[in-house]
């Protein structure tokens, strides 16, 4: 049975059920409880949420929020270290309501707080953070009215700091500050000269985009000098990247951190929180390791290694030990979510049968072509490859200059595929190396199962940087998966597919393995650990929008409650994104039926059902509605 890596990437909340389903495991008051996710599609079809579904596991939410807070809280305790630790979650990370209303919940015990790199991002912050004491973290750059609304927030008794990236903005804070007669709470960012490995490696060290660089910093203790507020600055932020993939990086940058907090004591500064901001990485290949979806650390080290680096820094210089705060947010959020779709269909790359040559007359590379596949040997793997490229090469040379039909052009690339096929199956098994330049033929032989979904809006990170999500059927795991394939989604976009997979053992992979489509019964996969990042900077391309969503809660009894149901995008809902006016073009459309009735060439009746499917369709789901 193929399992597809579940308990590498699973993280122990998915896992295969006996009945065939993926199952899902969470904690609830009264336990682990594991649900089949057959209840969870037969749930989606009595609420006629159709196909793409993006799926929120709110268990999972309060889950990640608790072990964070507790992975510090168990290294703070067994090290000794005498501050605590404060989490806030970035908002950019996953914005929706549901999303970051759970988050503020199940924070509420550990004085969680939030992220904010935007007014918009302030607004929900103020509206959302549970407690006086939880913080809120401005990043970004933040203009006059996002000051003026944190400042005139401080007076209502919220901790919101101010990270400052860059001295103009520290000298508007300083004016404004005077201006509300408000203490404002400071943070410096500053840039490391830590490098770090993984996908942003060019963007970390000198050439980090954000933070003051040691001048910058000590230029901006001067500015808050001269205005007598040096007493505001009681913060040191750092962020090194997102998905650090090597702890020993994170050793680096929290070692370099120190140094500036220290140095910052040591010019007057109160100082009294570290913020490491975000990074705490995802193993989304499950392979624990250094590659760039992956991670060979855990929460637990993480955790540790961050606490004694601190630790030990600020011991040597008998400085009090900082409120250690971080913003982490892919591992918070990442595996909440699994984006659910189904397939519409396959294409093969498997030839047709080929009829008899004996009564036909055809060109000479299609008898070549039948003679390499008669000469098909283990010996000669590579010139038989080499022969069936070179005459199929001839054909196509032929068919373009006008020499052969179209159908001689069929019948010899399907000679050619039979070859490819051969090779691929029953010859290469047999060699114990495989040609360098054969060892992609199974790929390029693999299926394309198309899936109602569109990368570009829910896997937006799958395209742009080649991520790697964890994608699997859902159900028929008690079946063995015969075909290799690749996925296509609905887009007609070349890039909106996804060919990159780790597979059973953790190799990286081009195909995935799949089930054959059985005659009228629906296909679903998943592609997991998509809670973070992917539905924010997912776009509309070829006007896909919005899934439907469906929040599912799995209550003491380990019964599936849905918990909220927001319907996908409608058509009309993303025409006036891009700045339709739906009734015009039904307007425009209804001219076009009444000009055909006016010329006679339709009906009353046939003008009434053309507008009616048209006025009907504003309303439907941009997606394959089966
Ligand atoms: N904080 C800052 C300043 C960031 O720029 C980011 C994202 O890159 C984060 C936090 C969240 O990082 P992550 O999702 O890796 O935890």
């Amino acid at each position: 049975r193929q399992l597809y890596g579940v308990k590498r990437w699973g993280l122990d909340y998915f896992g295969v059920g006996a009945d065939g389903f993926v199952s899902v495991t969470v904690p609830t008051s009264s336990g682990q409880k594991t649900v089949s996710m057959q209840d969870v599609i037969a749930g989606l079809a009595d609420r006629e949420l159709s196909m793409p579904v993006m799926l929120r596991i709110e268990n999972l939410i309060s889950d990640r929020v608790v072990k964070l807070n507790e992975g510090f809280r168990d290294a703070i305790s067994t090290s000794g270290y005498n501050g605590v630790y404060k989490s806030v979650f970035p908002i950019k990370v996953n914005q929706q309501k549901h999303v970051v209303d759970s988050i503020a919940a199940a924070g509420d015990p550990f004085q969680h707080g939030f992220e904010a790199g935007s007014k918009p991002e302030l607004m929900v912050a103020l509206a959302t953070t549970p407690s006086p004491e939880s913080l809120i973290v401005c990043n970004g750059y933040k203009d006059e009215e996002f000051l003026d609304l944190g400042l005139q927030a401080r007076r209502l008794g919220y901790q919101i700091f101010f990270v400052i990236e860059s001295l103009a903005e520290l000298a508007l804070i300083i004016r404004k500050a005077k201006k509300w007669n408000v203490e404002p709470l400071v943070g410096c960012r500053i840039k490391l000269s830590t490098k770090v490995d993984g996908h942003w490696a060019d963007d970390s060290g000198d050439r980090s985009l954000f933070g003051l660089t040691a001048r910058e910093t000590i230029a901006a203790v001067d500015m808050l000098k001269q205005a007598d507020m040096l007493k505001c600055l009681q913060m040191l932020h750092f962020h090194l990247g997102s998905q650090l993939t090597n702890i020993r990086n994170v050793r680096d940058g929290v070692r370099e951190a120190c140094r500036y907090y220290i140095g910052l004591v040591d010019v007057g500064a109160p100082m009294g929180y570290l913020d490491l901001g975000g990074g705490l990485a995802v193993d989304y290949d499950g392979t624990f390791s250094t590659q760039p979806y992956s991670r060979n650390y855990d929460l637990n080290e993480y955790c540790v290694d961050v606490v004694e680096s601190v630790m030990n820094s600020m011991d040597q210089h008998q400085i009090p030990h900082p409120v250690l705060v971080s913003e982490s947010g892919r591992w918070t959020v990442a595996p909440t979510s699994v984006l659910l779709f189904n397939v519409l269909s396959v294409t093969d790359f498997e030839p047709m049968p080929i009829e008899s040559e004996a009564d036909q007359e055809f060109c000479q590379p299609i008898g070549d072509l039948f003679d390499a596949m008669e000469n098909l040997h283990v010996r000669r793997v590579q010139e038989n490859f080499n022969d069936a490229n070179y005459y199929r090469d001839q054909l196509r040379e032929l068919f373009r200059s006008g020499r052969i039909q179209l159908r001689e052009l069929a019948f010899g690339e399907n000679l050619y595929l039979s070859i490819l096929n051969r090779i691929a199956f029953e010859i290469l098994p047999q060699l114990s190396r495989v040609p360098a330049e054969l060892t992609s033929l199974h790929d390029q032989l693999a299926d394309i199962y198309y899936g109602n979904f569109s990368v570009f809006q829910s896997l937006p990170d799958a395209w742009a940087i080649e991520q790697i999500f964890p994608t699997m059927p859902i159900h028929r795991l008690d079946e063995e998966p015969t075909r290799t394939a690749i996925i296509a989604d609905l887009t007609c976009d070349c890039d909106g597919k996804l060919d990159r997979f780790t597979d059973e053992v953790g190799e990286p992979s081009r195909t995935l393995k799949l089930h054959p489509l059985k005659n009228d019964q629906p296909y679903y996969l998943g592609v997991f650990l998509v809670g973070a990042y992917q539905e924010t900077l997912g776009d509309l391309h070829n006007l896909f929008g919005d899934t439907n969503v469906a929040s599912i809660s799995i209550d003491d009894d380990g019964k599936v409650q849905f918990v909220e149901e927001i319907h996908g995008d409608s058509i009309s809902n993303v025409l006036s994104y891009v700045e339709y006016q739906p009734q015009e073009l039904i307007q425009r459309f209804r001219s076009r039926a009444e000009a055909a009735f006016s010329q006679g060439s339709i009906s009353a009746t046939e003008r009434q059902e053309m507008l009616r499917l048209y006025r009907e369709s504003m309303q439907g789901y941009t997606y394959f509605e089966v």
